[in-house]
Parts: structure tokens; C-alpha cells; sequence
């Protein structure tokens, strides 16, 4: 069972939790017309009294344009005061995820974005780890992501997870635990909800923003620190057979963090991996407010 916090915000108001609730005509329930963030919430080891929101500016940006593609003005100001009075409401005390999601909230039926109600919601849940911290393996997946001349992947569209969905069932069914889809020119472009990067030659690499990716704000993050490493970054298409020969490969995340890939298909990964742990290491310190660096990416949000 999920630990949902106590409180969401609904229909303009904060509402308990349980009394959130949509009717079974809601349209972007039939029409995948909706549009999410994803967010990670932690008690500062440092201050139980505040939590610490890993790059909040950019996850409200990202919604809010996530939002303008479903004809719905949504400026991030407004999704940051939101979700800064939806934590100080629950003052959680453990790791938590918050969901804010736009959608189209009008009862009556046909696809449109135009003259058509729409809403705002928050909740959040309690969150530990979101994949194995030790390693996943992968299977290639049969269905391949959207291309973005059907879909707007800079957004995080609700409809567009049918495709991560059937991907990491397929996965699982046959008995790897997440999945790498390819885009519609065959290259590697991300996981069912994470990016990937891989290492070869002491280089970092992954998918450019023209491979039709998601603009994950974790794979921004990664980069940047690899750069601080001085550890050169290559953003570009990946066949399979170069990851199936990397030297490191692993997903990244805002649940997933940086998750190393330890086999793909029937393909074992070595199990040393000095500049995943390296990255890792950093980003993880970062958002634990235990870190010099990169200060300005963690919000902190005061409980009283
Ligand atoms: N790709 C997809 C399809 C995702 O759902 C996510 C999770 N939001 C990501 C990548 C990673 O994005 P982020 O680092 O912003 O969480």
C-alpha cells in the first residue's frame, strides 16, 4: 500500500487526500490529456524543520510548458507556491514524491484542447528507491518511443506512458527488470522513465535533445556535473551494439537517481564503474544538502 500524503491540493483548494477524487467521465482520463511532474521531496539530514526540493524552478518550468502544449496557462510561479504550501501543509518526515498534474477536467467527450475545463492537482506519497541502487538489467524493448512529429515528447504528456507502460511490462514479462526503447531511427533514446547515458573511453554519452527524449531535469544535472569533473560529454544518437560494449551505462532520474545498468539482453556490463559512482556520488550529496556545489539547484522549504 502507497503512504499518500495527508493532504492534496484539488480544485483550487487543499483538501485531504481522500477527498480528492475525479468522476469516471473526466476527459483526460479517456483522452490521455494530461500533463505531470515528477518531484523528489527529503527532510534535510542537517534540519528535520525543512525539506529539500532538488531543482524546484526547473521542474515548475517544465510543467508549466508541459502544460501550455494542452492549451492550459499555467505559469511555474504558480505551481512553485503550490507545491512550496502542499509540503508545509503535510510536513512530511520521510522521503517523499510529489505529483503535480494539469489535465483536462470537463465531463463531456470528443478529443480537444480548446473551450474545454481544466485543473490542478498535487499529491505526493512516500518514496524509498525507485529501481535497485545496485543494478538493473535490460531488455531492448519491441515498442519504440513517439516521434515528436505525433507528440509533444518535450512535454510530459500523460498519453505518452502507454508506450513506456507496454515497454516495461514487456520487460518485466520476460524477465528483466526495466526497458531501453528506441527511437523511430533505431537509436537508443531512454528507459520506460529515466535517460540513459553510457562511458566508453572515459567518455560520458548520451542521447541529444533531437532523439526524441524527454528533457530530463536529473540528465541536465548530469552533465553539468560531469563537466565539473572534466570528464567530456558527447550528446548524440546510441546504436545497441555500443551499449552492449560500454564500459559503463546507466538511467537516470528524479525516482531512479542514477541507476546503474549491469546487463543488457544477454549481454553482462562490467561491475566496476568508477565514473557512475563518481557522478553519482556528487548528485546524491547535492540533494542531501551535503555538498558546497551546486547549491543554488536545492530549494529548501521551511516547515515552521
Ligand atoms: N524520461 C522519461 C520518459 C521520464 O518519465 C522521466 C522522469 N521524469 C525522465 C526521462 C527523467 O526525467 P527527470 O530527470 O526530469 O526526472
Amino acid at each position: 500500500m502507497h503512504n499518500f500524503l495527508p493532504i492534496a491540493y484539488f480544485q483550487n483548494q487543499f483538501v485531504p487526500f481522500a477527498e480528492a477524487k475525479i468522476s469516471i467521465a473526466t476527459h483526460a482520463l479517456h483522452y490521455g490529456t494530461g500533463a505531470f511532474g515528477g518531484l523528489r521531496g527529503i527532510p534535510d539530514p542537517n534540519n528535520p524543520q525543512q525539506i529539500l526540493l532538488f531543482r524546484l524552478d526547473e521542474h515548475c518550468k517544465r510543467l508549466s510548458n508541459s502544460a501550455r502544449f494542452l492549451h492550459f496557462d499555467l505559469p511555474a510561479d504558480k505551481i512553485q507556491q503550490v507545491i512550496v504550501e502542499f509540503i508545509q501543509k503535510n510536513k512530511p518526515t520521510f522521503s517523499f514524491y510529489i505529483r503535480p498534474f494539469v489535465y483536462t477536467s470537463d465531463l463531456g467527450i470528443a478529443p480537444r484542447l480548446h473551450n474545454i475545463e481544466k485543473d490542478f492537482f498535487v499529491y505526493g506519497l512516500e518514496l524509498g528507491d525507485y529501481l535497485s541502487p545496485d543494478g538493473v538489467s535490460c531488455r531492448v524493448s519491441s515498442w519504440h518511443r513517439q516521434e515528436d512529429r505525433s507528440f509533444p515528447l518535450r512535454g510530459k504528456i500523460s498519453g505518452a506512458y502507454i508506450a513506456s507502460s507496454l515497454a516495461k511490462t514487456e520487460a518485466v514479462e520476460s524477465g528483466f527488470d526495466e526497458a531501453l526503447l528506441m527511437n523511430s531511427q533505431g537509436k537508443i533514446c531512454e528507459a520506460s522513465g529515466m535517460n540513459v547515458f553510457m562511458v566508453r573511453n572515459g567518455k560520458l554519452i548520451t542521447p541529444s535533445y533531437d532523439q526524441d527524449i524527454l528533457e530530463g531535469i536529473t540528465r541536465n544535472s548530469i552533465v553539468t556535473l560531469a563537466e565539473h569533473f572534466g570528464i567530456p560529454v558527447i550528446e548524440r544518437g546510441i546504436d545497441k551494439t555500443e551499449l552492449l560494449i560500454a564500459d559503463e551505462v546507466f538511467l537516470s532520474g528524479t525516482a531512479a537517481k542514477i541507476t546503474p545498468v549491469k546487463q543488457i539482453e544477454n549481454y553482462q556490463l562490467p561491475k566496476v564503474r568508477p565514473i557512475t559512482d563518481k557522478l553519482r556520488g556528487k548528485l546524491v550529496a547535492i540533494t542531501e544538502n551535503r555538498d558546497s556545489d551546486y547549491q543554488d539547484w536545492v530549494y529548501k522549504v521551511p516547515l515552521n
